[in-house]
């Protein structure tokens, strides 16, 4: 190992943000030892560069500078990587009761109808689940016309996709798939770093004032892709080699899950613009040419540009994911 010549040679261990949901919970207290703000927690803005959240660097260097500032003035940490905004967003989600159905745009509907905004292509890796819990996925619907009927009968149950969900289980969402998280479910996200939520049905709930909230039938029936082969199983089919599961590769991002033991660690090639890496069990050590960093359960981290090898020893599991070259 060599000495540190340069602050962007560092890990950047991450603070997250939290965001209240009226679907979420208080589950990640106690299962990754957050000190969560008060209420109902649904998102952890786990690795995030958004205006609407971004992550904090909580050691080092950089500590106390975010994510989105450090994106802004030291590209060098991201491979010099163009573009306007940290492109994608590592969330875990707490949903104790069901998300509204959604669906999102893809790049060229988001930047047209959503000021210039990335679309929201998103996968899920499932780190708990109630037994018995379904997710809801794809639809039926031939057309526009036959959705947007089908809605006005209260269709729902024979319109939408259902798919049973178990811890360990992947599901890939593209932008155009019809989709809802139900209640009993803590997921590991990775997604385009898009806030672009066209929300279909939200089972007629109100709040405390008796309000619904907004829903975006209209652009919801522009952006579905009514040819989509939806997922029918999230069983990860993958094989594990030295300790990698290639989970996702699209034109975004690609997602890989780390499996290392106390005898056996992995070592994955940094030839990427940048890793985030999330640790979703167990603890262990993340070692790059130039350091080591302890890390556990709960933990997120980006390692930067210049390293050139990553290696993570110990009892952990993680969701690593990176954006393309440009
Ligand atoms: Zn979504």
């Amino acid at each position: 190992m060599t000495i540190l010549t340069s602050p962007s040679q560092e890990i950047l261990l991450l603070e997250p943000v939290f965001h209240q949901k009226i679907w979420g919970g208080r589950t990640m207290a106690h299962t990754f030892g957050y000190d969560l703000p008060q209420g109902k927690i649904g998102e952890c803005w786990a690795i995030a560069g958004h205006e609407h959240g971004t992550s904090v660097v909580r050691s080092g260097a950089y500590k106390g500078r975010t994510v989105r500032e450090l994106w802004n003035n030291e590209r060098e940490l991201f491979g010099f990587l163009p573009g306007d905004t940290f492109p994608l967003l590592v969330k875990i989600l707490d949903a104790r009761d069901d998300l509204s159905v959604q669906v999102h745009p893809d790049d060229a509907y988001a930047r047209l109808h959503e000021n210039g905004s990335l679309g929201k292509r998103e996968c899920w890796y499932v780190l708990d689940a109630d037994p018995g819990t379904k997710i809801t996925v794809g639809q039926k619907a031939k057309s526009a016309s036959e959705f947007r009927e089908r809605v006005e009968r209260g269709e729902w149950d024979e319109l939408l996709g259902q798919v049973d969900i178990h811890p360990g289980d992947f599901f890939a969402i593209e932008p155009g798939c019809v989709h809802a998280i139900q209640g009993g479910t803590l997921v590991l996200e990775t997604q385009q770093s898009s806030d672009v939520t066209y929300r279909v049905y939200d089972y007629d709930r109100t709040d405390d004032e008796g309000n619904t909230r907004e829903l975006h039938l209209e652009q919801a029936l522009d952006v579905i892709d009514y040819k989509m082969e939806a997922p029918t199983s999230g069983e990860i089919t993958a094989p594990e080699v030295d300790g990698i599961t290639k989970l996702m590769s699209c034109p975004n991002f690609d997602v890989i899950r780390v499996r290392s033991t106390g005898d056996k660690s992995v070592t994955l090639d940094q030839d990427h613009p940048f890793v985030c890496c999330s640790v979703i069990s167990g603890a262990g050590q993340v070692t790059t040419d130039f350091e080591t960093a302890a890390v556990t359960a709960g933990d997120h981290l980006l390692v930067s540009a210049q390293a050139n090898k990553v290696t993570f020893g110990g009892d952990m599991e993680l969701i690593c994911s990176w954006p393309p070259r440009a």
